[in-house]
């Protein structure tokens, strides 16, 4: 499992980095962006669905590998 984040739609409000900070890190345009090519660790599954479900602006999307 992958993250994505789309830097058109994130808003920057950090909510996604409390979540899942072992895939989310802030970028220097103040918004999120995911650590290397997203790739959730396994355990985390649950974490990167919460990160989904809570972005107020459906900027995070999970991808299938
Ligand atoms: S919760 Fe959504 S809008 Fe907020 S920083 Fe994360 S991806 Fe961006």
């Amino acid at each position: 499992m992958k993250i994505r984040i789309d830097n058109k739609l994130c808003q920057g409000l950090n909510r996604c980095r409390a979540v899942l900070p072992e895939v989310i890190s802030g970028s220097d345009d103040g918004k999120s962006g995911v650590t290397g090519d997203g790739t959730v660790p396994p355990g985390l599954e649950d974490d990167a669905q919460d990160a989904v479900d809570g972005c107020p602006f459906k900027a995070i999307s999970i991808v299938q590998d």
